[in-house]
């Protein structure tokens, strides 16, 4: 209880004078104290201490303990005695009742000030029986969304047309919520499709055309439940983020785990597979629809953050990876058919295909590690095609936010023309194709060049036109600059 270190306390023990031999305590009355009090609690004496609170039993302690103790005191409530509002208006009333009349300690309530306990985030609680969140009549008809699509995204012409319908299904499920004997199946969905090629894209800009929430999570991050790493239901609360705690808002929108290629069932399986086959396992009432408690506010279940139920039901999951062994397999089933019989001829075939990741099946997918159950779930399984140099081409300059037009926007606040000639955007898309990360390595190739443009044009006010030229991407020329005038 003391907070006073042995050696110190030991100064302070009870001095008994030497000629009386009396102990402490005895012959209280004595006018003249030949002894001094010592503090029962932490030992210390009246000339050190100061003055002692005199309690029966001759038992005294000082003022620094008797404050501690009444702080400890009041943190009880002792069922409302203390603390009572009615005590201070109607005092009679209050001591009938018990309690301590016209007594009161600190109210620790008025002690919260910011730095006190955190505030907690308000949850918007669900409304009974509420009109479905989407109207059937303001869902825009798949071409509609694929039209949109267009927009933003060069090429991939069937994943647009496959996630329009699938989208559009989907919501129209959610918008008129029973179909009386037919239930409607929820079209979640596998994309497949090589890094950079616009998996994260395309659900991107569809989440904004159709302006539900989002929610993004990499699947390699995921774990099962009570190992190290995100648990599965984390990505729920993402989307409740991603909706502002709106649970009504949260549970018609659409989460994508990337990277769903990395929760394969691991080749050799003498461990536990918590981040492989679990995680899918784990996934599979998430998919189907399940009642799931989040935490609001924050990424982790505990005993100072509330929780909510989402009904995952008419939440539409996306999955996407590059299943980078994925052509092998398919490669291997395709050869095998054709080497039946007198086809054997067609072994190579396949080697130079493109377009084989097309060519994919739900056996193939299974034989990569994912497990029948969970492709079972993601019944609408469509493929992107990796980028060649014309889909390059059109991406630097063709979508309403392509890079070029972004650059072009920048120059013409400084009132200058920027262009490009179609053998530099040709020259940027052969750069990029080297790198093999798809449409992602145009940035970086755009960001290196232009840094010396956006550095020296500003410089002098007399340019008033920047050509951008194949010799300069290759670094064998310079711009042309064109002047004012
Ligand atoms: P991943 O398939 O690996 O998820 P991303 O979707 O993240 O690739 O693509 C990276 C970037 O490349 C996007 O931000 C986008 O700007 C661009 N991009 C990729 N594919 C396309 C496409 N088909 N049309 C337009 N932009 C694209």
């Amino acid at each position: 209880m003391s907070e006073f270190k042995d050696d110190e306390r030991e100064d302070y023990r009870e001095v008994i004078p030497e000629d009386t031999g009396k102990k402490a305590g005895e012959d209280r009355k004595e006018p003249e104290k030949d002894f001094e009090d010592v503090c029962f609690i932490c030992r210390r004496p009246e000339s050190k201490a100061g003055k002692m609170i005199q309690m029966p039993n001759h038992i005294c302690v000082c003022a620094d303990c008797m404050n501690k103790t009444m702080a400890a005191v009041n943190q009880f409530d002792y069922y409302g005695m203390l603390n009572n509002p009615d005590q201070e208006q109607n005092p009679e009333e209050a001591a009938k009742r018990g309690g301590f009349p016209q007594f009161s300690f600190v109210n620790l309530a008025d002690l919260q000030g910011d730095g006190g306990i955190p505030n907690r985030q308000k949850v918007k609680k669900k409304k009974e029986n509420a009109a479905p969140a989407i109207d059937i009549k303001n869902i825009p008809a798949p071409h509609k969304i694929k039209a949109s699509l267009d927009e933003y995204v060069v090429g991939q012409e069937h994943a647009k047309k496959v996630i329009s319908v699938a989208v559009y299904n989907h919501y129209k499920r959610v918008a008129t919520n029973t179909m009386d004997q037919i239930e409607i199946e929820k079209s979640n969905m596998l994309m497949i499709g090589p890094t950079g090629s616009g998996k994260t894209y395309l659900v991107k800009t569809l989440a904004r055309l159709l302006d539900v929430p989002l929610a993004i999570a990499d699947a390699t991050s995921l774990t099962e439940a009570g190992y190290i790493g995100d648990d599965i239901e984390s990505v729920v609360s993402k989307l409740l983020a991603a909706a502002d705690n709106d649970v009504e808002k949260a549970e018609r929108g659409i989460i994508f785990i990337d990277e769903i290629d990395k929760i394969a069932k691991k080749k050799e399986t003498r461990s536990r597979d918590v981040s492989g086959e679990s995680v899918q396992q784990g996934m599979l009432k998430l998919l189907e629809g399940a009642e799931i408690e989040v935490p609001v506010g924050a990424n982790s279940k505990n005993a100072m953050v509330p929780l909510t139920t989402v009904n995952t039901r008419n939440i539409l999951f996306i999955c996407g990876g590059a299943f980078p062994d994925l052509e092998d397999i398919i490669k291997e089933r395709l050869t095998k058919t054709a080497s039946i019989g007198f086809n054997s001829e067609l072994k190579d075939k396949y080697d130079n295909d493109p377009d084989i990741l097309s060519k994919v099946t739900v056996e193939d997918i299974r034989k990569f590690g994912m497990i029948p159950e969970f492709i079972g779930r993601l019944p609408i399984i469509y493929t992107l095609q990796g980028l060649t140099k014309e889909m390059m081409v059109k991406i630097l300059s063709e979508p309403k936010n392509a890079i070029l037009k972004q650059y072009q926007k920048l120059l013409e606040l400084d009132e200058v023309k920027l262009d490009f000639t179609e053998g530099a955007l040709e020259a940027i898309a052969e750069k990029a194709m080297e790198k093999d990360t798809g449409a992602r390595a145009l940035r970086s190739i755009i960001e290196e060049f232009m840094l010396d443009i956006m550095y020296e044009i500003p410089k002098d006010d007399n340019i008033g036109t920047v050509t951008i030229t194949r010799e300069y991407i290759e670094g064998t020329g310079g711009p042309i600059i064109g002047m004012r005038g």
